[in-house]
């Protein structure tokens, strides 16, 4: 784990948007994307209640980098996020050549408590960040903010 004390207030920003998610009636996963220089450039939160099940915040992500940033700061750039990407993210951080990857809760963790919530198997293989985007520097679990994620999702599938 090489995630610093500088770096957890944007992991609990992306869990206060996480939060805002699921005040929204929506799955509660929320990201940040920071500069080289540790600026917020952009972040959101899922959107997929739309109906869109591809609207993931990483993903938003991603594309926001491609249309604005260069590639030598989207190189620079670091993506937190409350959960770990997802292989569809998880292909598009790596396609529009962003840095780093910082989570708070893994993919084989969020499997777990949906798991024991008794939430459907999702269409798409809960693949880790590493066995879609080899090259990507990805850290995390972080425990200190994992139970406040592992909370989020029990309420929102409790609802
Ligand atoms: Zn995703």
């Amino acid at each position: 784990m090489v995630v610093k004390d500088e770096e957890l207030p944007y992991l609990r920003r992306c869990v206060e948007l996480a939060t805002e998610a699921l005040e929204a009636g929506d799955e509660p996963f929320g990201s940040v994307l920071v500069g080289g220089d540790g600026a917020v450039l952009a972040e959101d939160h899922n959107r997929v209640a739309s109906g869109d099940r591809t609207r993931h915040p990483e993903f938003e992500l991603a594309r926001w980098s491609a249309a604005h940033l260069t590639p030598e700061e989207r190189a620079a750039a670091t993506v937190y996020t409350s959960g770990e990407h997802c292989p569809m993210c998880a292909a598009a951080h790596a396609w529009v050549g962003l840095g780093r990857i910082v989570y708070v809760a893994s993919s084989a963790q969020l499997v777990q408590w949906l798991g024991q919530l008794g939430v459907p198997a999702a269409p798409v293989r809960a693949l880790p960040v590493r066995e879609v985007a080899p090259d990507v520097v990805v850290e995390g679990p972080v425990p200190e903010l994992a139970e406040e994620v592992h909370a989020l999702h029990r309420r929102f599938h409790r609802q």
